[in-house]
């Protein structure tokens, strides 16, 4: 009677856990130079992967490195 509840449930769960698992795949992945030129002159703010762009930056030395190397260009 109530198997649309536990369906919800399921499904809920599952959304869940996949936009934590690909919200947790996109930190792991190096940004692009690209990327890191918008993170310089502040337009990643109006991109729509900035959060976890600057997840990525917060937690990769490398990417805080190729980041100072970018602003010095
Ligand atoms: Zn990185």
């Amino acid at each position: 009677m109530y198997g649309w509840v536990i369906v919800l449930l399921v499904f809920l769960c599952f959304y869940t856990i996949l936009q934590g698992v690909t919200k947790l795949l996109q930190q792991r992945k190096h940004l692009e130079d690209d990327t890191l030129r918008k993170v310089v002159d502040t337009s990643i703010r109006y991109e729509k992967n900035y959060d976890a762009a600057i997840g990525h930056l917060g937690i990769c030395e490398k990417c805080q490195k190729r980041l100072e190397e970018i602003s010095k260009e």
